[in-house]
């Protein structure tokens, strides 16, 4: 048995150090620490990246549609001009000119926020992260939609929260699904900090929140007196026509919204916002400066002159149309290869379909499979918080080119109709 030294076993020239095994480390580890797992798509990624798979797994925005000499322009421009603020230590709430036009942009969803009301983060996610650390003590309720965004899902539970789902169907979040939800909740004395959702082409269903369930869902959260964390980084990724007013447009007090330029720019900027109630705003920012001081000046300066000088709406109509073309080869051969007895969303937007197979699939079994016939997905259980989902898969198409996402559908398709004879499942 060798015995654990901290530099000791060379192998050339490169020093070993102890591992966390060698260090006993899991035991040192805070309570929290038990709670953070990979996510099942983390551990999916590796294999899906694979050139020879046809990932429609990951939800990577597609890029290819961004001019990268533009891009390098605004850069350029950014450090020529301006290059010793760009580079410098900014405020911690974000910078005052991206905060005004963060404001313009909610316009487009009908809110009207003041610039001192946002708060700039690292990418949506840090604000899901700032948020659940605010507002969770381990044990409390959470309530998402059924299924909800696997990033938050595992915040949420870093956090301790007990995650309670509430089903939705083709239109979203169901309101009495909710009311029911929440008088179960109160019936067991647990307290709800709040109902996180994504109202526009949901990941990872695709679905829109329709705008009179909008106001029903408001309504119901205010009587209960239940904030709303409204997360919308594909709102503006609608094909055919634009999505319904925001829900913090109608209703400032009780709403925190939640932006990103991820999706309508790029993701690698990692910007994206938080609008929230003035009472909440100061210990937002006191939270985001503790994990990073400030949000990066250079990358908010970038997007702030992308945003000044280039055509930034006929960007995002770019965008759009690239996305279309991709859901529309996804839904075609879903349905050309696809057995009669699945069922799957039909986005109007965004980047997802969700499709439901018979109970007996249990998808996460299935992804081997699929691996061997050159397709990923991502398994349904992924986007629950208990276990729940085994029958059903995301499926994205937003990265693909057209005729590799038939070719991947074609292969799943061939796939499942193969565990369904084996299963003799009709
Ligand atoms: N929310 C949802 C619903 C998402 O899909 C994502 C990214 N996939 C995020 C938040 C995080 O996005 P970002 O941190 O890049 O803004």
């Amino acid at each position: 048995m060798s015995s654990p030294v901290s530099r000791s076993s060379s192998e050339g020239n490169v020093t070993r150090l102890r591992t966390g095994a060698d260090l006993n480390l899991p035991q040192r580890f805070a309570h929290r620490a038990e709670m953070m797992k990979a996510s099942e798509i983390r551990s999916l990624f590796a294999v899906a990246s694979r050139p020879e798979i046809v990932s429609l797994a990951g939800g990577m925005p597609n890029l290819s549609a961004l001019p990268m000499d533009m891009m390098a322009g605004v850069v350029e421009k950014l450090i020529a001009s301006n290059g010793a603020e760009a580079l410098q230590y900014g405020s911690g709430q974000g910078h005052p000119k991206l905060r005004e036009q963060i404001c313009e942009m909610m316009a487009l969803e009908g809110i009207k926020a003041h610039p001192d009301d946002v708060v700039v983060t690292t990418g949506s996610q840090q604000a899901l992260d700032l948020i659940s650390r605010i507002f969770i003590d381990p044990g409390d309720v959470v309530l998402v939609e059924a299924p909800s965004y696997v990033g938050a899902l595992g915040t949420f539970k870093q956090y301790e929260a007990s995650v309670v789902h509430v089903a939705m169907d083709e239109d979203g979040l169901i309101p009495e699904a909710l009311r029911n939800a929440i008088a179960e909740v109160q019936a067991r004395g647990q307290k709800i900090k709040f109902l996180y959702l994504i109202p526009n082409y949901q990941n990872p269903a695709g679905v829109l929140l329709p705008a009179e369930r909008r106001t029903e869902i408001l309504e119901i959260c205010q009587k209960e007196k239940i904030f709303v964390v409204e997360d919308n980084p594909y709102g503006l990724l609608g094909f055919d026509k634009p999505s319904p007013n925001a829900m913090r447009a109608s209703d400032s007090e009780n709403v925190i919204y939640l932006g990103s330029f991820s999706k309508t720019i790029a993701p690698g900027f990692r910007v994206g916002w938080a609008l929230v109630p003035p009472s909440l705003k100061e210990k937002l920012v006191i939270a985001s400066e503790s994990s990073i001081l400030c949000p990066s000046n250079f990358t908010q300066l970038a997007i702030s002159g992308y945003l000044a000088d280039q055509p930034w709406r006929d960007q995002i109509a770019s965008f759009c149309k690239l996305y279309k073309v991709r859901r529309d080869a996804m839904l075609e051969s879903l349905d050309a290869h696809f057995p009669k007895s699945a069922t799957w969303t039909k986005p109007g937007g965004g980047f997802y379909v969700w499709v439901t197979l018979p109970p007996e699939i249990d998808t996460t079994a299935l992804m081997p499979k699929a691996i061997v016939a050159k397709v990923a997905f991502v398994p349904g259980t992924a986007f629950y918080a208990d276990g729940f989902g085994s029958w059903s898969m995301r499926l994205s198409y937003c990265h693909p080119t057209p005729e590799r996402i038939r070719e991947g559908v074609k292969a799943l398709g061939g796939v499942i109709k193969t565990e369904m004879e084996i299963r003799e499942i009709q």
